[in-house]
């Protein structure tokens, strides 16, 4: 039920933006140019229609063709006739709120969108379908057409299958935490040449990874890389990753509570 509740309470702040702008595009487009109300005439509707169009170009779509039928059909005067248009729109504005608020299910709402929450979701998770050319996460950037690929929380490069060639064993430290440090990095795109971490852009310029000293993010990958670190390390045939003492004390509602504040969502108990 709580999520129904939400449902509503969101349709009904979208149905008050729409109501307002539609109400302050009805204020301007009464008034000519001079800020004078109108004439009561029949012609004062022709040119109220036409500020509206004017007005709301950028939220709707009022067709030429629409007007010029409905503005055929209208009988009367401009005063009247705002005062009936007024009014419509309250009622139209009642008649959706209490629609909302005896709302269907939650799914049958969304299946009735025409851009559908879900899909948009699926759309910035997925993001562009590149992955961080260290720790693997995918990016996060909006869409397809962006100039640098990023993500919110980076991983411990391990997780990306990254390993010291020497030891064989995953690297636990985080690409954003090597960015900001000496350390180099080789593989095959720097022909296994060392390189540092800190110029990554040399071989990566499409990416923007924020060097962060910190090493307080991503709590949420560094309890995974403890939890499951000999099954990584089994998975990717390396040994497993050297993990700090502090990382094996984060518990499990740090880690989630890491990838909450790193995503904006807000626990279930404070909502
Ligand atoms: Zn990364
Ligand atoms: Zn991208």
């Amino acid at each position: 039920m709580l999520e129904d509740n939400t449902l509503c309470k969101l349709e009904s702040k979208i149905l008050k933006v729409i109501i307002n702008k539609i109400l302050k595009a009805i204020e301007l487009a009464s008034k000519g140019e001079d800020g004078v109300v109108l004439l009561d005439t029949k012609e004062s509707i022709t040119e109220l229609i036409s500020n509206m169009r004017k007005n709301l170009i950028k939220d709707i779509s009022i067709s030429v063709e629409a007007e010029k039928t409905t503005l055929f059909q209208i009988q009367s005067t401009f005063h009247p006739f705002i005062n009936s248009l007024r009014t419509s729109i309250n009622d139209l504005k009642e008649e959706l709120q209490s629609k909302f608020s005896n709302s269907e299910d939650v799914s049958e709402v969304l299946n009735k969108l025409p851009v559908k929450p879900q899909d948009e979701l699926f759309n910035r998770v997925f993001g562009c379908g590149k992955q961080c050319p260290f720790c693997k996460v995918p990016c996060e950037a909006g869409g397809k057409e962006h100039k640098q690929h990023h993500a919110a929380v980076h991983r411990p490069q391990g997780l990306g299958e990254y390993r010291n060639v020497q030891t064989e064993k995953l690297v636990e430290t985080l690409c954003t935490t090597d960015v900001h440090s000496q350390r180099k990095f080789k593989n095959t795109d720097t022909k296994w040449e060392c390189h540092p971490y800190k110029d990554y852009t040399k071989f990566y310029p499409d990416w923007h990874i924020p060097p962060d000293p910190t090493i307080e993010a991503s709590d949420y990958w560094k309890y995974v890389l403890v939890q499951y670190n000999d099954r990584f390390a089994e998975e990717y045939k390396a040994k497993p990753a050297d993990v700090p003492k502090a990382w094996t004390r984060i518990t499990q509602d740090q880690a989630l509570k890491g990838l909450n504040d790193a995503f904006n969502i807000k626990s279930r108990q404070t909502s």
